[in-house]
């Protein structure tokens, strides 16, 4: 597989555009593994099982129904959007639950929490742990099935961003 450094991993990537508010990561995309085009999807849902299913299992542009490598990428990796990737194999959202990724507004980092059924925010196992544990209806749900790991900021895409980590030689003469 070619791996080229810093692209976002084959597939699972999460993105916002910029200017979304709050940060919230609003769009899902995965890359195809055969011709490499950026394919949208639709629902966290169906992103999410795709994220979890995509170690094992190389993602194409076949898998999204009347798709395939023929047709038109919907979207470009650049800096028109900040793109962040998620962690391959993050397991997929226990039910009722919903795994939100806001992206800081200096676009310093990312922040993961998991909103529960009546919509409180969850930002610690630790929470998660005492909700299930109050909460006979969740006692199937596993913690091992939450995921706080931050995705990582494609910094090349944040464009006009405060953080410069390009390492290209300057053009000042000093
Ligand atoms: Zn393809």
């Amino acid at each position: 597989m070619d791996d080229e450094q810093g692209r976002p991993n084959q597939s699972t990537t999460t993105k916002t555009r910029s200017g979304t508010p709050k940060g919230l990561i609003d769009t899902f995309a995965v890359q195809c593994g055969k011709c490499f085009k950026w394919r949208k999807i639709h629902t966290r849902e169906a992103f999410e099982e795709i994220r979890m299913r995509v170690k094992e299992e190389e993602f194409v542009c076949q898998t999204i129904e009347d798709v395939s490598c023929l047709d038109d990428a919907e979207l470009e990796y650049d800096s028109t959007r900040i793109w962040v990737g998620d962690k391959p194999g993050v397991a997929k959202t226990p039910t009722g639950f919903e795994r939100k990724i806001v992206l800081r507004k200096d676009n310093s980092r990312v922040d993961v929490y998991y909103v529960t059924p009546a919509g409180k925010r969850m930002r610690t196992l630790n929470e998660l742990a005492v909700f299930i544990d109050a909460n006979p209806d969740f006692k199937d749900t596993r913690l091992e099935d939450f995921t706080f790991t931050a995705p990582k900021i494609m910094e090349e895409t944040i464009s006009g961003g405060k953080r410069k980590r390009i390492s290209r030689p300057s053009k000042e003469h000093e």
